[in-house]
């Protein structure tokens, strides 16, 4: 069994605390014959600025870069609202995405049977959603230059974003997506606005020659991105792989985000390239939340969505998918018994922490594992 090394950064807030969750997990599963996991921690964010007076040191930048994963808690906090913007907590976070070149960011939209009913969706329309949003991550209009705002003298002013996408970019997410369709229902569903801009024209013209080169057997269909948003909510359980750009990305993942009911439960990965030389794929997985400075210090935090996202680095990192199976099965089995924590909370169910949830999944893994 091959030793994967994990860099482990829990950041501030609640990271700290749900990341706990997963260290628990990584100690059962190397107890059990589930993987052997090496496991480094770092500073990274608020907690970083405290000790070094930067939201990440280079030396933590390297390990990242060494690391088969990054596993990473969450950032930020009032604590840090007045820091130079440079050494913000969340500049912490944007530099390991540049850094490590994440380009391609996975959000999966999983709604469990337990919890239909917290989507504000009607449950039929959300029972058994599985669809991934691909979001290009490091391309797009929060990036591309000029970038200005000018005073024009006359009591106005101009303020100019660019979108640009070079043929690369489009190519390499294309890929990520069919590749991912491949190991699910096979559908791709590329959202963009052809119809009013020329990054629309290019990204539909390339994601249409990738399909045609080298993914023939997926199934591909091209949707308008308004449109896509609509039937996001119309009908969602219609689509497996939706691949978008920066910007579209960034609204849809919310929304689809949403059809599934907390934060507390949604986990992504950031994905980079493959090195020829190690053939590894760089990589990052974190929750979707961020470090809930509301409810933090008070050990009520669902983990979900961290050990969720650790299970995301097992798939697509390491191909662990039974163990990866067994983890989704565990936290949809302790769902199912009952057991929620505070954000999930409903009316006749049992409301526990953080840390007896994350004990709760663990006995669900050895039941099924047993
Ligand atoms: P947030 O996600 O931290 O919290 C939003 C709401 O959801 C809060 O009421 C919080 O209590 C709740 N919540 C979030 N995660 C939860 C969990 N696991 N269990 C139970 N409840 C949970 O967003 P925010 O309040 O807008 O931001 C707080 C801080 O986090 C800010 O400093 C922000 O910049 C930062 N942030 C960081 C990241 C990141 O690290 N990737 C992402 C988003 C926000």
């Amino acid at each position: 069994m091959p030793t994967y090394n994990l860099l482990l950064l829990p950041g501030d807030g609640i990271g700290p605390e749900v990341m706990a969750e997963v260290r628990k997990l990584i100690a059962w599963m190397n107890s059990h014959g589930m993987g052997t996991f090496a496991t480094e921690e770092g500073l990274c964010g608020g907690c970083a600025y405290d000790a070094h007076g930067v939201a990440v040191t280079d030396e933590v930048v390297e390990k990242a870069k060494a690391a088969d994963a990054v596993i990473f808690g969450s950032v930020g906090g009032p604590k840090w609202d007045k820091v130079p913007y440079e050494h913000r907590p969340e500049a912490g976070l944007l530099r390991l995405r540049k850094d490590l070149q994440l380009y391609a960011n996975l959000r999966p939209a999983v709604t469990y049977p337990a919890l239909a009913d917290a989507s504000s969706l009607k449950r039929e329309l959300v029972e058994g959603l599985d669809i991934m949003i691909l979001r290009e991550l490091t391309g797009g209009v929060y990036f591309g230059e000029p970038k200005t705002i000018t005073d024009l003298g006359n009591g106005q002013k101009r303020a100019v974003d660019t979108q640009v996408y070079d043929t690369y970019e489009i190519e390499r997410i294309a890929r990520v997506a069919f590749e991912l369709a491949r190991k699910r229902r096979n559908k791709v569903t590329s959202m963009e606005k052809r119809n009013v801009m020329k990054t629309g024209v290019l990204w539909n013209e390339v994601v249409g020659q990738v399909h045609a080169r080298e993914f023939k057997d997926v199934q591909l269909e091209h949707v308008l991105a308004d449109a896509g948003a609509m039937q996001l909510v119309r009908n969602p359980k219609q689509f497996d792989v939706i691949v978008t750009d920066n910007l579209f990305g960034d609204m849809l993942s919310d929304v689809a985000a949403m059809l599934t009911g907390s934060l507390g439960m949604l986990a992504s990965a950031s994905l980079g390239e493959v090195d020829p030389k190690t053939k590894k794929r760089r990589a990052l997985y974190e929750p979707v939340h961020g470090s809930a400075p509301d409810i933090a210090g008070k050990g009520i935090a669902n983990p979900i969505a961290m050990i969720a996202s650790f299970a995301m680095a097992l798939r697509y990192s390491f191909g662990m998918i039974r163990e990866t199976d067994l983890i989704e099965a565990a936290i949809a089995a302790a769902l199912a018994q009952g057991l929620r924590t505070a954000d999930i909370a409903s009316a006749g169910m049992q409301t526990i922490g953080t840390a007896a949830m994350g004990d709760a999944i663990i006995g669900e893994m050895e039941k099924l594992a047993a």
